[in-house]
């Protein structure tokens, strides 16, 4: 083997060091923008909401309800629901898809002014229909579907969505929890499987019963049980809600600088005068200097650091 140039490889793993120290302060110094951490006041309390589970449903117009099931028909309560005035009917329909049927699917009263239907993703993905997640009355691009009965069937043009999971409150209680309508909440499960709802809309009405809504998939994803309960957290808390900052450039840096006050008497007035707008790093005063009792004070109090010269 032949010898080596020593001071050959030297300098090419110096070449190389420098080269790739080069880069790694590069690296180092990213353009990433000020991230501030902005933590929950202590004194806003979780609130723990009863959650409830929907299946597959539609509501109906009066016309619907006509078509489908006779004129003048009246769907048959069986069973209250939380929000007041609403129920579940005796009477079920069967929904058919491009790919596959459901049947014995609930009607929930009473009439609405727009049919709807209400699914979960796996339901839509079954059914062969693309239906977007939707506030309910919201029908914005929701998909055909037909509802039938035993002897009717009609097209429910733009009525299926997937419902966007959301809690009911009345005035009082959103006022008392200081939410609002339309805002978003995290809710975190109490389930056998918790896990944590992002972007869950609180719905303010007259008529709410206390209860967060989800859907089959929501519940089956956590392991949700009738009884189960969720504790609301404002989105801003849920998780430590980052707020980014425009990056400070480079020449707006405030300098920190000592300021100098040449007089024999300097009030509190000449103190907070001389550091306004700038970002001081101490004072420098006059050996001789008489300070005035506010002026002493301010100092104490703002912890200005003072150099006699
Ligand atoms: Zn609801």
């Amino acid at each position: 083997m032949g010898k080596i140039n020593e001071d050959l490889v030297r300098q090419i793993i110096n070449n190389v060091v420098s080269e790739y120290q080069g880069k790694a302060v590069k690296e180092v110094q990213p353009e990433t923008p000020v991230i501030k951490t902005v933590t929950c006041p202590v004194n806003e309390q979780d609130v723990e909401i009863l959650v409830e589970a929907s299946a597959r449903h539609v509501h109906l117009t009066e016309e619907d309800i006509e078509t489908l099931f006779g004129k003048g028909y009246k769907l048959t309560p069986v069973k209250k629901l939380t929000q007041v005035g609403q129920f579940a009917c005796k009477e079920r329909v069967t929904l058919i898809g491009p790919k596959n049927i459901y049947r014995n699917v609930a009607i929930l009263g009473p009439a609405r002014k727009e049919t709807q239907v209400e699914l979960s993703m796996t339901d839509a993905r079954f059914l062969g229909v693309k239906a977007p997640v939707r506030m309910s009355g919201d029908l914005r691009d929701a998909a055909d579907i037909i509802i039938a009965t035993d002897n009717e069937a009609i097209t429910a043009k733009g009525s299926a969505i997937v419902a966007q999971n959301h809690i009911h409150m009345t005035p009082a209680q959103a006022g008392q929890w200081g939410f609002t309508d339309g805002e978003e909440v995290s809710v975190k499960m109490s389930t056998e499987r918790p896990l944590t709802f992002d972007g869950v809309v609180v719905r303010v009405s007259e008529t709410a019963g206390l209860a967060m809504h989800i859907d089959f998939d929501e519940a089956n994803a956590c392991l949700f049980k009738d009884g189960d309960m969720g504790l609301i957290k404002r989105s801003r808390c849920g998780s430590q809600a980052k707020v980014q900052l425009p990056k400070m450039k480079e020449e707006q840096k405030p300098i920190e600088m000592a300021i100098s006050i040449n007089k024999r008497f300097v009030t509190e007035e000449d103190i907070k005068k001389a550091l306004r707008n700038v970002n001081y790093s101490g004072i420098t005063l006059p050996k001789n200097v008489i300070l005035s009792a506010p002026a002493k004070d301010y100092i104490n109090k703002e912890k200005i650091n003072i150099t006699f010269i």
